[in-house]
Protein backbone atom coordinates (compact mmCIF):
# COMPACT_ATOMS: atom_id res chain seq x y z
CA UNK A 1 0.00 0.00 0.00
CA UNK A 2 1.13 3.12 -0.87
CA UNK A 3 1.91 6.13 1.92
CA UNK A 4 -0.64 8.21 0.63
CA UNK A 5 -3.14 5.38 1.24
CA UNK A 6 -2.24 4.78 4.44
CA UNK A 7 -2.01 8.56 5.29
CA UNK A 8 -5.33 8.98 4.52
CA UNK A 9 -6.44 5.44 5.93
CA UNK A 10 -4.90 6.67 9.10
CA UNK A 11 -6.70 10.31 9.27
CA UNK A 12 -9.65 8.46 8.64
CA UNK A 13 -9.32 6.49 11.81
CA UNK A 14 -8.43 9.49 13.56
CA UNK A 15 -11.55 11.30 12.41
CA UNK A 16 -13.61 8.02 13.57
CA UNK A 17 -11.72 8.19 16.70
CA UNK A 18 -12.69 11.96 17.27
CA UNK A 19 -16.20 11.55 16.68
CA UNK A 20 -16.26 8.37 18.84
CA UNK A 21 -14.53 10.55 21.62
CA UNK A 22 -17.90 12.63 22.01
CA UNK A 23 -20.50 10.03 22.11
CA UNK A 24 -22.60 8.69 24.85
CA UNK A 25 -21.97 5.36 24.94
CA UNK A 26 -23.37 4.49 28.29
CA UNK A 27 -22.02 1.71 30.46
CA UNK A 28 -20.78 -1.34 28.67
CA UNK A 29 -20.19 -4.56 30.12
CA UNK A 30 -18.07 -7.31 28.88
CA UNK A 31 -18.22 -10.72 30.13
CA UNK A 32 -16.08 -13.84 29.99
CA UNK A 33 -13.98 -16.25 31.61
CA UNK A 34 -10.80 -15.20 33.38
CA UNK A 35 -8.47 -15.33 30.41
CA UNK A 36 -11.35 -14.24 27.59
CA UNK A 37 -9.75 -11.09 26.56
CA UNK A 38 -11.91 -8.88 28.70
CA UNK A 39 -9.03 -6.60 29.89
CA UNK A 40 -7.53 -6.12 26.85
CA UNK A 41 -10.68 -5.24 24.87
CA UNK A 42 -11.77 -2.90 27.31
CA UNK A 43 -8.56 -1.16 26.92
CA UNK A 44 -9.55 -0.78 23.47
CA UNK A 45 -13.01 0.83 24.14
CA UNK A 46 -11.60 3.35 26.89
CA UNK A 47 -9.04 4.31 24.00
CA UNK A 48 -11.48 4.57 20.85
CA UNK A 49 -14.81 5.87 22.74
CA UNK A 50 -12.41 8.08 25.60
CA UNK A 51 -14.57 6.36 28.36
CA UNK A 52 -12.73 5.19 31.46
CA UNK A 53 -12.12 1.46 32.38
CA UNK A 54 -13.50 -0.28 35.33
CA UNK A 55 -12.20 -3.08 36.07
CA UNK A 56 -13.29 -4.58 39.78
CA UNK A 57 -10.08 -6.95 40.19
CA UNK A 58 -7.86 -3.75 39.82
CA UNK A 59 -9.97 -1.77 42.46
CA UNK A 60 -9.69 -4.55 44.53
CA UNK A 61 -5.66 -5.08 44.15
CA UNK A 62 -5.49 -1.41 44.76
CA UNK A 63 -6.88 -1.57 48.34
CA UNK A 64 -5.15 -4.70 48.93
CA UNK A 65 -1.99 -2.37 47.82
CA UNK A 66 -2.92 0.56 50.03
CA UNK A 67 -3.67 -1.61 53.16
CA UNK A 68 -7.35 -0.98 53.62
CA UNK A 69 -9.60 -2.86 55.63
CA UNK A 70 -11.68 -4.04 52.51
CA UNK A 71 -8.30 -4.80 51.21
CA UNK A 72 -7.00 -6.93 53.91
CA UNK A 73 -10.27 -8.44 53.71
CA UNK A 74 -10.21 -9.50 50.41
CA UNK A 75 -6.54 -10.40 50.01
CA UNK A 76 -6.91 -13.95 51.20
CA UNK A 77 -10.46 -14.69 48.83
CA UNK A 78 -8.84 -13.09 45.98
CA UNK A 79 -5.74 -15.65 46.41
CA UNK A 80 -7.78 -18.60 46.82
CA UNK A 81 -9.42 -17.52 43.31
CA UNK A 82 -12.67 -16.98 45.03
CA UNK A 83 -15.55 -14.06 44.77
CA UNK A 84 -15.35 -11.48 47.20
CA UNK A 85 -18.83 -10.89 49.01
CA UNK A 86 -21.19 -8.68 46.98
CA UNK A 87 -21.85 -6.49 49.87
CA UNK A 88 -18.21 -5.72 49.54
CA UNK A 89 -18.18 -5.29 46.05
CA UNK A 90 -21.39 -2.67 45.89
CA UNK A 91 -19.58 -0.15 47.61
CA UNK A 92 -16.32 0.08 45.85
CA UNK A 93 -18.56 0.13 42.75
CA UNK A 94 -21.01 2.72 43.51
CA UNK A 95 -18.30 4.71 45.09
CA UNK A 96 -16.35 4.38 41.29
CA UNK A 97 -19.28 4.89 39.07
CA UNK A 98 -20.71 8.11 40.52
CA UNK A 99 -17.39 10.24 39.65
CA UNK A 100 -17.45 12.50 36.79
CA UNK A 101 -15.77 11.00 34.00
CA UNK A 102 -18.77 7.84 34.01
CA UNK A 103 -21.32 10.29 32.43
CA UNK A 104 -20.54 9.55 28.82
CA UNK A 105 -20.16 6.03 29.75
CA UNK A 106 -18.31 3.20 31.09
CA UNK A 107 -16.36 -0.12 30.48
CA UNK A 108 -17.22 -2.55 33.16
CA UNK A 109 -14.64 -5.06 33.75
CA UNK A 110 -15.01 -7.98 35.94
CA UNK A 111 -18.53 -6.78 37.18
CA UNK A 112 -21.17 -7.96 37.39
CA UNK A 113 -20.15 -11.51 38.12
CA UNK A 114 -22.78 -12.64 40.10
CA UNK A 115 -26.76 -12.79 38.94
CA UNK A 116 -27.21 -10.79 42.00
CA UNK A 117 -24.85 -7.97 41.52
CA UNK A 118 -26.58 -7.65 37.61
CA UNK A 119 -29.91 -7.11 39.45
CA UNK A 120 -28.06 -4.29 41.95
CA UNK A 121 -26.65 -2.63 38.69
CA UNK A 122 -29.60 -2.21 37.26
CA UNK A 123 -31.27 -0.91 39.87
CA UNK A 124 -27.86 1.51 40.70
CA UNK A 125 -27.97 2.83 36.73
CA UNK A 126 -31.90 3.44 37.26
CA UNK A 127 -31.31 5.99 40.08
CA UNK A 128 -27.85 6.67 40.11
CA UNK A 129 -25.90 7.54 37.22
CA UNK A 130 -27.35 9.03 34.44
CA UNK A 131 -29.70 11.63 36.05
CA UNK A 132 -28.41 14.43 34.56
CA UNK A 133 -27.68 13.09 31.22
CA UNK A 134 -28.97 11.37 27.86
CA UNK A 135 -29.58 8.14 29.32
CA UNK A 136 -28.03 5.62 26.93
CA UNK A 137 -29.06 1.67 28.28
CA UNK A 138 -26.89 -0.65 29.25
CA UNK A 139 -24.67 -2.60 26.63
CA UNK A 140 -23.60 -6.44 27.62
CA UNK A 141 -21.13 -8.13 25.59
CA UNK A 142 -20.00 -11.79 26.20
CA UNK A 143 -16.32 -13.00 24.74
CA UNK A 144 -16.94 -16.47 24.13
CA UNK A 145 -13.90 -18.83 24.05
CA UNK A 146 -12.58 -22.36 23.88
CA UNK A 147 -11.49 -23.92 27.43
CA UNK A 148 -8.15 -24.94 26.36
CA UNK A 149 -7.52 -21.72 24.82
CA UNK A 150 -8.77 -20.30 27.78
CA UNK A 151 -5.31 -22.08 30.39
CA UNK A 152 -3.05 -21.28 27.73
CA UNK A 153 -4.35 -17.57 27.99
CA UNK A 154 -4.21 -17.40 31.33
CA UNK A 155 -0.81 -20.10 31.94
CA UNK A 156 0.97 -17.42 29.91
CA UNK A 157 0.37 -13.73 31.28
CA UNK A 158 2.98 -11.74 32.83
CA UNK A 159 3.08 -8.38 34.27
CA UNK A 160 5.51 -6.02 35.03
CA UNK A 161 5.80 -4.90 38.78
CA UNK A 162 7.37 -1.70 38.06
CA UNK A 163 4.86 -0.20 35.36
CA UNK A 164 2.05 -2.46 35.37
CA UNK A 165 2.25 -3.56 31.36
CA UNK A 166 0.82 -6.85 30.84
CA UNK A 167 2.37 -9.42 28.22
CA UNK A 168 1.56 -13.05 27.04
CA UNK A 169 4.72 -15.12 26.81
CA UNK A 170 2.26 -17.37 24.01
CA UNK A 171 0.77 -14.32 22.09
CA UNK A 172 2.36 -10.61 23.14
CA UNK A 173 6.18 -11.96 24.50
CA UNK A 174 8.15 -9.12 25.65
CA UNK A 175 11.35 -8.45 23.37
CA UNK A 176 13.87 -10.19 25.95
CA UNK A 177 12.73 -13.67 27.95
CA UNK A 178 10.69 -12.76 30.93
CA UNK A 179 11.45 -8.56 31.26
CA UNK A 180 9.41 -5.62 30.65
CA UNK A 181 9.98 -3.70 27.57
CA UNK A 182 10.09 -0.53 29.33
CA UNK A 183 12.05 -0.82 32.14
CA UNK A 184 13.49 -4.51 31.87
CA UNK A 185 12.07 -5.49 35.22
CA UNK A 186 11.79 -9.31 35.58
CA UNK A 187 8.27 -10.02 34.67
CA UNK A 188 6.11 -11.84 37.44
CA UNK A 189 3.13 -14.38 37.50
CA UNK A 190 0.09 -12.64 39.05
CA UNK A 191 -0.71 -14.61 42.50
CA UNK A 192 -4.27 -15.52 41.27
CA UNK A 193 -3.21 -16.69 37.53
CA UNK A 194 -0.59 -19.71 39.16
CA UNK A 195 -1.38 -23.23 37.30
CA UNK A 196 -3.23 -24.37 40.88
CA UNK A 197 -5.49 -21.24 41.43
CA UNK A 198 -6.60 -21.40 37.62
CA UNK A 199 -8.62 -24.50 37.52
CA UNK A 200 -10.60 -22.72 40.62
CA UNK A 201 -11.19 -19.46 39.07
CA UNK A 202 -12.37 -21.49 36.04
CA UNK A 203 -14.81 -23.44 38.08
CA UNK A 204 -15.62 -20.44 40.50
CA UNK A 205 -16.70 -18.84 36.56
CA UNK A 206 -18.57 -21.51 35.52
CA UNK A 207 -21.08 -22.07 38.80
CA UNK A 208 -21.33 -18.00 39.89
CA UNK A 209 -20.91 -15.84 36.84
CA UNK A 210 -22.99 -18.12 34.14
CA UNK A 211 -26.19 -17.07 36.27
CA UNK A 212 -25.45 -13.42 34.93
CA UNK A 213 -25.50 -14.19 31.21
CA UNK A 214 -28.09 -16.25 31.95
CA UNK A 215 -29.65 -13.31 33.63
CA UNK A 216 -29.08 -10.98 30.49
CA UNK A 217 -30.12 -13.46 27.77
CA UNK A 218 -33.74 -14.35 29.50
CA UNK A 219 -34.12 -10.27 29.07
CA UNK A 220 -32.86 -10.22 25.50
CA UNK A 221 -29.86 -7.94 26.75
CA UNK A 222 -26.67 -10.86 25.57
CA UNK A 223 -24.60 -10.20 22.33
CA UNK A 224 -21.91 -13.33 22.60
CA UNK A 225 -19.40 -12.82 20.04
CA UNK A 226 -16.54 -15.28 19.08
CA UNK A 227 -13.60 -14.12 21.08
CA UNK A 228 -11.49 -17.06 19.66
CA UNK A 229 -10.31 -14.85 17.20
CA UNK A 230 -7.43 -11.70 16.22
CA UNK A 231 -7.75 -9.03 19.21
CA UNK A 232 -8.82 -6.96 15.81
CA UNK A 233 -11.55 -8.86 14.55
CA UNK A 234 -12.72 -8.88 17.93
CA UNK A 235 -12.46 -5.01 18.69
CA UNK A 236 -13.86 -4.20 15.62
CA UNK A 237 -17.06 -6.37 15.74
CA UNK A 238 -17.51 -4.98 19.21
CA UNK A 239 -17.11 -1.22 17.77
CA UNK A 240 -20.01 -2.12 15.84
CA UNK A 241 -22.27 -2.98 18.38
CA UNK A 242 -21.48 -0.16 20.68
CA UNK A 243 -21.59 2.28 17.32
CA UNK A 244 -25.23 0.64 16.36
CA UNK A 245 -26.40 1.08 19.89
CA UNK A 246 -27.19 4.42 21.31
P1 LIG B 1 -9.94 -10.08 37.89
O1 LIG B 1 -8.73 -9.21 37.80
O2 LIG B 1 -11.16 -9.44 37.29
O3 LIG B 1 -9.73 -11.47 37.38
O4 LIG B 1 -10.28 -10.22 39.46
C1 LIG B 1 -9.35 -10.76 40.36
C2 LIG B 1 -10.08 -11.25 41.60
O5 LIG B 1 -10.76 -10.16 42.23
C3 LIG B 1 -11.16 -12.28 41.34
O6 LIG B 1 -10.64 -13.60 41.24
C4 LIG B 1 -12.05 -12.10 42.58
O7 LIG B 1 -11.45 -12.69 43.72
C5 LIG B 1 -12.01 -10.59 42.78
N1 LIG B 1 -13.11 -9.90 42.04
C6 LIG B 1 -13.00 -9.07 40.97
N2 LIG B 1 -14.21 -8.62 40.57
C7 LIG B 1 -15.12 -9.18 41.41
C8 LIG B 1 -16.54 -9.14 41.51
N3 LIG B 1 -17.28 -8.44 40.63
N4 LIG B 1 -17.13 -9.84 42.49
C9 LIG B 1 -16.40 -10.56 43.38
N5 LIG B 1 -15.07 -10.66 43.34
C10 LIG B 1 -14.41 -9.99 42.37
Amino acid sequence: MGNTSKGAISMANESAKSAAQNKNIGPVILLGPPGAGKGTQSRRIVEHYGVPQISTGDLLREHVARGTALGLEAKAIMARGELVPDELMYGIVACRLRELDCRNGFVLDGFPRTAAQAGWLDAFLEKAVFENSQKCPLIVIQLLVDYNQLLLRIAGRRSCPTCGRTYNIHTQPPLRDELCDVDGTKLLIREDDREEVIAGRLATYETQTRPVADYYRAQNRLMAIDADRKMEEVTAQIFGVIDGHC
